[in-house]
């Protein structure tokens, strides 16, 4: 059987690839070196154009098209010294993955001999058929035409293959109208959203340099590693990522030996390929270990800023598949491939700041730093607190539902662990609480000095979906398929718009008379936890009692897509978008639209394949055994000795079940007929997945009676445990 292939391959397995290590190539020879770097620009750009462009970069002002020519220029010859053909405008489309239109530098010269050309315009715009992108109906096909803009901020970099090699220019891509097409584009608009608002906090604490205030990502990345062997047999995961039958293995994670065990040599390997790739392209990436989950890995870069982070994390992404495939091994991103195993996310680590400030989010040692750290605190707080809803949608899809709150990732229900000392901070500051026992007002904004905040170095609170660590905020509901993007939009737009609520507060109420700042502020951070307090929760978010405590305390819980996605609709969350010019109206209800199709696909697909294996792979196995079996009784019967049907009555049973339950599933996907997407959502969720589970429950209980011979799927046992 094939999954008797799977094992005898898998055992078999022989690196082929010859063994690399870091003594020929250095790291630091590796880091960047396939990047056009700002080294590499300065090198080879005349002066002027290396400063016009850098002050394009860091201020955002335009290029003129005659620098672009000599950008463009200077780009192509590095590029083609490298072994390059073709480049790429590489962008990010809605479904989240990153897509790529690749075009030849070769262009005929009229004499019969061909010349490598590559214009500024040419690097600055390109004009792939976007037609098979989802758009959310913000494009028709008879307008099908999209641009790609190239990301000055996002450097070009090199894709190496044995046969060639391409220049990739990172572009946003956007309608003929303009409309954003894609992640990126959001990304941009609030990283400028944030600044401008982090700007008049810094001028009321008397900072007024000007140096752009940029948001800071540090994604750390979570995976799962199978033979290709048995990824190949088991239908499910090729086309749905996860597996959708699957009894529960004698021996799951409950050792917890796979955790900062011993990376597996096959693994590592990998690992040190994948990270050699990294560097060549200008990914920091730093940390590496197994996670909880047999079978489960994590890597982490250095964070960077957003936008750039957000750009790696796709390359990150794309080199672990593209590498697992030359170990023999398949990477799983999925957010819950295996059921009754911990599932993988993407922690996303998140700060700002600027080169004269550093860290904004560092408590800092003086009184006054103090006091601009609790101010961006409170606002985080206030911003999660108000749009705790938005953060959940942008989290939500068909693969994170069956991660968050299953309690091993964070719960649907968004709160912030601030720790002990910082949440006394808040607490003092507002007075003290009925049933504190810290005396009323402590603490002087802008007067005291904080006591010092340990920094979280682990995941010590991990059911907490948003957590101060020191001198950041982690956002842990992010799942580990996702781009970043979203999650990165909605937390910048959300602290822009709180930032931009205390600015307005403290300027009214100092008038410009920077005395009464620290008094206004004890005020203001008072009042905001007075109001939004209720988001802060260090206890343990598994819990059945932090769900009733959420509920009485007015806090959402979100628990599905077809719940959360809804919210991109509210007014309140439309007028965020637009105000600070991230998202139109059209462009977010385009995205709500696209997210709801993608969510019904991905259902829809794994009802179909459940079918499909339930029917052609475990029904057949099953009757077989059950034939088998009642073979043996009749021929007992038959000598005269009483056979206890017991095994055979079970089986039967469940066959039947099995048989039931795949009509039913069939009855439930043909049967709809919904007015709009949110109804489809809340149909798929509502319906279909139900009717999924059973046939998944009656199959996974077969699983634990069928002769393991005649078992056609190769079991979690094999998948997690055989490397
Ligand atoms: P942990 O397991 O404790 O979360 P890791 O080292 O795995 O720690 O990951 C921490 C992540 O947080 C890294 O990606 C790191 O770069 C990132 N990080 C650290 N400081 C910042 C910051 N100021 N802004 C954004 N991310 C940060
Ligand atoms: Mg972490």
């Amino acid at each position: 059987s094939a999954r008797q292939a799977a094992i005898t391959a898998v055992t078999n397995y022989q690196p082929s690839s010859p063994p690399m290590n870091f003594t020929q190539t250095t790291t630091q020879q590796l880091f960047n070196a396939n990047v056009f770097s700002k080294a590499v620009m300065k090198d080879r750009l005349p002066k002027p154009i290396y400063k016009s462009l850098m002050k394009t970069i860091e201020s955002g002002d335009k290029l003129d098209s005659s620098a672009a020519d000599i950008v463009a220029s200077a780009m192509k010859d590095w590029a083609i010294e490298k072994g390059a053909t073709h480049y790429a405008h590489v962008f990010y489309p809605l479904t989240g993955s990153t897509a790529e239109k690749h075009d030849s530098f070769l262009t005929p010269s009229g004499d019969g001999s061909a010349i490598a050309e590559f214009s500024g315009s040419q690097l600055i715009q390109g004009e792939p058929d976007g037609s098979s992108f989802p758009t959310g109906g913000i494009r028709q096909t008879f307008e099908a035409r999209g641009y790609t803009i190239w990301d000055v901020t996002s450097p070009a970099y090199i894709l190496e293959n044995p046969n060639g090699t391409t220049l990739c220019i990172p572009t946003a891509f956007v309608s003929w109208t303009g409309e954003a097409l894609d992640k990126k584009t959001p990304v941009l608009r609030s990283m400028q959203a944030l600044n401008t608002q982090a700007q008049r906090i810094l001028a009321l604490f008397g900072k007024t340099d000007g140096a752009l205030v940029s948001s800071t990502a540090g994604p750390e990345q979570e995976y799962f590693l199978i033979d290709r062997n048995f990824f190949f047999a088991r239908p499910d995961l090729l086309n749905c990522g996860r597996t959708l039958f699957g009894a529960k293995p004698p021996k799951g994670q409950e050792f917890d030996d796979h955790y900062f065990g011993a990376i597996p040599e096959r693994v590592l390997a990998y690992m040190l390929e994948c990270e050699r790739e990294l560097f060549k392209l200008g990914v920091p990436v730093k940390t590496r270990h197994n996670e909880v989950a047999p079978g489960q890995y994590e890597i982490a870069p250095m964070f960077e800023f957003a936008n750039i982070a957000t750009d790696h994390q796709q390359i990150v992404m794309m080199v672990l598949s593209k590498i697992a495939t030359k170990y023999g091994m398949t990477c799983l991103m999925h957010e819950k491939p295996f059921a009754g195993v911990n599932g993988s996310g993407k922690h996303v680590n998140w700060s700002m700041g600027s080169s004269s400030q550093g860290n904004m989010l560092d408590p800092g040692e003086t009184p006054h730093e103090n006091a601009q750290f609790l101010l961006i605190c409170a606002a985080v707080i206030r911003a999660v607190h108000l749009y705790q809803g938005l953060l959940r949608a942008v989290v939500a899809s068909a693969s994170n539902d069956h991660r968050l709150g299953a309690n091993e990732a964070p719960p649907a229900i968004i709160s912030i662990f601030l720790g002990d000392q910082l949440t006394d901070v808040f607490e003092q500051i507002k007075g003290g609480g009925a049933n504190s026992s810290i005396p009323r007002g402590t603490l002087t904004v802008g007067v005291d000095v904080l006591p010092p905040l340990p920094k979280d170095a682990g995941d010590r609170n991990r059911t907490s979906p948003f957590a101060f660590t020191g001198n950041r905020f982690e956002f842990r509901a992010v799942g580990s398929n996702q781009s970043i993007a979203g999650p990165l939009v909605a937390m910048n737009t959300i602290i822009a718009e709180s930032l931009d609520y205390c600015a307005t507060e403290l300027e009214n109420a100092t008038a410009g008379d920077p005395s009464k700042l620290n008094s206004a502020l004890q005020t203001l951070l008072a009042d905001i936890m007075e109001k939004h307090g209720s988001i802060v929760f260090n206890g343990d978010g598994y819990s059945d009692e932090w769900h009733e405590e959420a509920k009485k305390r007015g806090l959402l819980n979100l628990k599905t897509t077809a719940d959360a996605l809804p919210v991109l609709k509210e007014q309140a969350i439309k007028d965020l978008f637009s105000k600070y010019g991230v998202l139109s109206g059209r462009e977010l209800e385009s995205r709500l639209e696209t997210y709801l199709e993608q969510y019904c696909l991905s259902v829809k697909v794994e009802a179909n394949t459940t079918i499909e294996m339930a029917r052609t792979m475990i029904f057949p196995a099953a009757i077989r055994y059950q034939s088998q079996l009642a073979t043996t009784c009749a021929n007992l019967k038959l000598i005269g000795y009483e056979f206890d049907t017991d095994t055979l009555d079970k089986v039967t049973e469940l066959v039947k079940a099995l048989q039931d339950s795949i009509v039913d599933l069939e009855t439930a996907m043909s049967n709809h007929d919904c007015a709009d997407s949110i109804a489809e959502a809340n149909y798929y969720c509502n319906s279909v997945i139900p009717a999924m589970n059973f046939v998944r429950q009656y199959c996974d209980e077969l699983e634990d009676y069928v002769a393991d011979d005649m078992w056609p799927l190769p079991t979690y046992q094999e998948m997690l445990f055989i490397r």
